[in-house]
């Protein structure tokens, strides 16, 4: 029994391809969620997309490059994550100058009049003009957790001050945080060295939920002709999958048995991996073999290609 060993290897052209996907995806996302946050902005939700889509953005980097790298994955993901809302912040705050400016354009003679009052201003209430002073400034505005995009439209804030530094932090951890997890996650993945591609995932069959502990067992001890009585169509609360090099090499297949958790109405809340293992391609052809059941086609036949209403 072993599990797969990762090599953790990762060539410059991988480096640099999981940077370049990095920086792209937080850009843009940093731009995007500025832009829509000026209108509305979804508190906890848009984090969480947010996260998402530097993650997956980073972690497509991963898959391209070629990245086994978990630690240059992981790294990749968070500076990708807090630069972009770092680069959200500088936005707002350039944002927030630009409202400012018209609120009082009506009382100086000149924009550089404006700009003066302006960083003046910052200068006696928070000693300087920059990025911390300008985002001291928007904290002491407030910001309303309705929309916190569009601040000066005269609702009265939630939070002020300090409590609005907390939850930017918050936000903070939460981009970085799902942005690091992904990019991690995919260059942990099963990869074969001599043919440098990622193994493909494909799924077997059901496991019954009262049966995961049987099949878990049997598969440990490599009993496979007994695990037939685990099985079910239904994927529900148990799968068997295997995991092969995608470019089709004789080289070891990972078994994995994946437990998942449901709540009352079906939701999946959560899926572990409840048992895996590398064997070799023949007894991964005989696990595929009996899971197709008896007297089924060879795999890659008509079996699983008929359409649910044929006649
Ligand atoms: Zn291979």
């Amino acid at each position: 029994m072993a599990k797969y060993v990762r090599s953790g290897n990762v060539g410059l052209v991988g480096i640099l391809l999981v940077s370049a996907l990095a920086l792209v995806s937080g850009a843009l996302s940093g731009v995007a969620f500025h832009l829509a946050g000026r209108y509305f902005y979804i508190v906890g939700i848009f984090p969480l997309l947010w996260g998402l889509l530097v993650g997956a953005g980073t972690a497509y980097g991963v898959r391209q490059g070629k990245c086994r790298s978990a630690l240059i994955g992981a790294a990749a993901g968070l500076v990708a994550g807090a630069s972009s809302y770092g680069l959200f912040q500088v936005l707002g705050n350039l944002h927030h100058r630009e409202l400012v400016r018209a609120a009082w354009s009506g009382k100086a003679s000149s924009d550089q009049d404006l700009d003066r009052w302006y960083d003046e201003g910052l200068s006696k209430s928070f000693g300087g003009t920059g990025f911390w002073a300008q985002l001291s400034l928007r904290a002491q505005a407030g910001i309303s957790l309705r929309s916190h995009g569009s601040s000066g439209n005269g609702k009265s804030p939630t939070l002020t001050g300090i409590g609005v530094f907390l939850y930017w932090l918050a936000e903070l951890a939460v981009v970085a945080g799902i942005a690091l997890a992904l990019p991690m996650a995919a260059a942990k993945e099963p990869f074969c060295e001599p043919c440098e591609a990622w193994y493909e995932k494909k799924d077997l069959i059901g496991i019954r939920r009262a049966s995961l502990e049987e099949a878990r067992s049997r598969l440990a001890a490599g009993d496979y002709s007994g695990l037939a009585a685990c099985f079910t169509p239904d994927r529900q609360d148990g799968i068997l999958s295997l995991e092969k090099c995608s470019r089709g090499c004789n080289g070891q297949v990972r078994v994995k048995l994946t437990a998942i958790v449901r709540d009352k109405r079906g939701k999946t809340v959560s899926r572990k991996t409840a048992f895996e293992d590398m064997v070799t391609p023949e007894l991964a052809e005989t696990l595929q073999r009996a899971a197709a059941g008896p007297g089924a086609p060879p795999p890659g036949g008509i079996g699983g290609a008929v359409p649910p209403f044929a006649t």
